[in-house]
């Protein structure tokens, strides 16, 4: 039983909240001095929730704490319901699985002090995989620090959990059929492709049936189905069609040519007749790569109408190519975030690691390097993820934008899973400083002449001016590449005023971000760095209210003009 006390009308309207969440697991104590609520509470229940001030919590419960193993489990909510404070009993007495439930239903942050190496851990439900067990407690467990054992039977990319090799608890990664234990988890990775072959019309509960069944003789789980795989010609087959859907799993199809040419142990003539290869359940099955477990096997029907086969296929490993944006915590998306927790290794330049350090789990490695180190950076994040690690490469602002993307993903082949993330990009995040300087066509143009020959960047400057588009230069200047923005600059000037609005915007979103709004005749290219993007104006851009704003041309404010 839970007992609810609280002194104030807040603290009773969200006592009440949590009462009717509860009704059969709480008791109110109301009516009596709050020393006397305490006591009788902490006689006759497991647990407390108070919502009161920790300070009074604890000079009321203080002098009835024994010890650690038979106390209970003591919570705070604070008057205006923000934070759910795990205050005593945070193993034993639950306290800090209390605190997370009744976060979740007051909408308030459960606040936990013990272990704290292991918070931003999600729960082992919100890995994306499915999940068998006692997930409570073992999640529990790995909040709270105690030892959990990892037992990968198969490889697959997880997120950085704070595992050890032995333990009172354990967490199972396998697709194999087997029934968790007491304090076990079991996850189901994607790892196994069943291939599928049916005649026309073939009933959907033989096609599910001898899936099944070659499953279950198999001693393997259909919860770690990554999907079915057949030919092109049966994609529509209404029996395949509805046992993928009873699994809920897709259907892949592979042209009849591309199953021919896989080498399998059982072809056959009747297939090769009907849609033109030796074999489709283990061709198809197959052609991912991977270890055939259950050969060619007929349905029960007579005549057969379906047939399966099965394959583990290797763990794939994730590469995540994740923009950090310009700067600021609060431009770092919130599916960035989620992305370098779920990496359980990170690669980046030592200067933006440090920007998200402090988001990373626990056992996370880091494989940083300095400027310069490009090539060696995408290398390193690829050959990760190809030994099958979740891998989350980082740049600043977009890291598709003269960054790291496109280095990383020339050297990646197939055989990994890449996942993008945008992130703000300095051009943006400029735009956003000076006004609305990218109101109509707008192009980015890198002035570093490093990996581009001059000679076409400026072909590119040339056409953005004839062409009259808003430009954004990034890279504009660095110690030894100093003639290039004025050169750029006067190519612009041959086709625009020289008042037109140019914005500069240098360390965008940082605590020492600068801009300033000036013009092409006006700008002195010694005021600018490295830090800096430099944004002109096209020839309708115009300053307003020190804004830099170019029209995006509605014909109601044309009227207005
Ligand atoms: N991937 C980055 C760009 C990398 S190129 C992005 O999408 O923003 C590096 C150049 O970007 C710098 O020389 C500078 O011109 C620009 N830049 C990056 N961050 C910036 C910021 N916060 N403010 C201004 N310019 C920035």
């Amino acid at each position: 039983m839970i007992g609810l006390i609280s002194a104030t009308a807040a603290g009773a309207a969200a006592r009440d909240r949590l009462a009717a969440a509860w009704p059969d697991r709480t008791r109110v104590y109301e009516g009596r001095p709050l020393a006397d609520a305490v006591r009788a509470a902490c006689a006759e229940c497991e647990q407390l929730v108070c919502f009161l001030a920790t300070g009074a919590v604890v000079r009321l419960v203080a002098p009835l704490l024994g010890d650690k193993a038979s106390d209970p489990g003591v919570v705070c909510v604070d008057e205006g319901g923000r934070f759910a404070v795990s205050l005593v009993g945070g193993h034993a007495g639950g306290a800090n699985e209390l605190a997370r439930a009744v976060g979740e239903v007051l909408g308030a942050r459960p606040v936990v002090t013990t272990a704290t190496d292991a918070v931003h851990l999600p729960g082992l439900d919100t890995l994306g995989l499915p999940v068998e067990g006692d997930v409570a407690a073992v999640s529990r467990a790995l909040l709270d620090g105690e030892a959990v054992a990892l037992r990968a039977e198969v490889s697959w990319p997880l997120p950085p959990l704070p595992v050890a090799d032995e333990g009172a608890y354990t967490l199972r990664v396998t697709d194999r059929l087997v029934e968790p234990g007491a304090r076990e988890v079991v996850l189901r990775p994607p790892t196994l492709v069943v291939g599928v072959g049916a005649s026309k019309g073939a009933p959907v509960e033989e096609v599910l049936g001898v899936i099944e069944g070659a499953l279950r003789e198999a001693g393997l789980s259909a919860a770690s189905v990554a999907g079915l795989a057949t030919v092109d010609a049966k994609a529509g087959e209404p029996g395949i069609v509805a046992a993928a859907r009873r699994l809920g799993v897709p259907v892949v199809t592979y042209a009849a040519g591309e199953l021919a040419r896989v080498e399998v142990p059982n072809p056959s003539g009747a297939p090769l007749a009907a849609v033109g290869t030796p074999s489709v359940a283990e061709a198809a099955a197959l052609l991912g790569g991977g270890e055939l477990l259950v050969p060619k096997r007929k349905s029960a029907g007579r005549p057969a109408t379906a047939t399966c086969a099965v394959v583990r296929r290797p763990g794939r490993g994730r590469l995540a190519v994740v923009g950090l944006g310009p700067g600021a915590r609060d431009l770092l998306t919130p599916r960035a975030k989620a992305e370098l927790r779920r990496a359980s290794v990170l690669v980046g330049l030592d200067q933006y690691v440090d920007r998200i350090r402090d988001l990373l789990r626990p056992g996370t490695r880091v494989l940083e390097s300095g400027l310069g180190a490009e090539e060696e950076r995408a290398r390193t994040a690829v050959a990760e993820a190809r030994r099958g690690q979740a891998v989350a490469l980082i740049g600043s602002g977009d890291a598709g934008v003269y960054a790291m993307a496109s280095p990383a993903l020339a050297e990646a082949s197939d055989d990994i899973d890449v996942v993008g993330v945008p992130g703000v990009t300095a051009a943006l995040a400029a735009g956003a400083v000076l006004g609305a300087p990218l109101g109509h066509d707008h192009v980015s143009i890198s002035l570093s002449d490093l990996h581009t020959p001059w000679d076409v960047i400026e072909r590119r400057v040339r056409a953005a001016a004839e062409a009259d588009l808003v430009v954004t230069f990034y890279n504009p200047r660095s110690r030894g590449r100093d003639w290039q923005l004025p050169k750029a600059l006067g190519i612009l000037a041959e086709h625009r005023e020289p008042v037109t609005p140019v914005g500069v915007v240098r360390n965008a979103s940082r605590a020492d971000e600068s801009s300033r709004l000036t013009t092409l005749a006006a700008l002195d290219p010694a005021t600018v760095d490295m830090m800096t993007v430099v944004t002109v104006g096209n020839t309708a851009t115009r300053e307003i209210a020190g804004r830099m704003v170019t029209p995006r041309g509605y014909r109601w404010q044309e009227g207005a003009r």
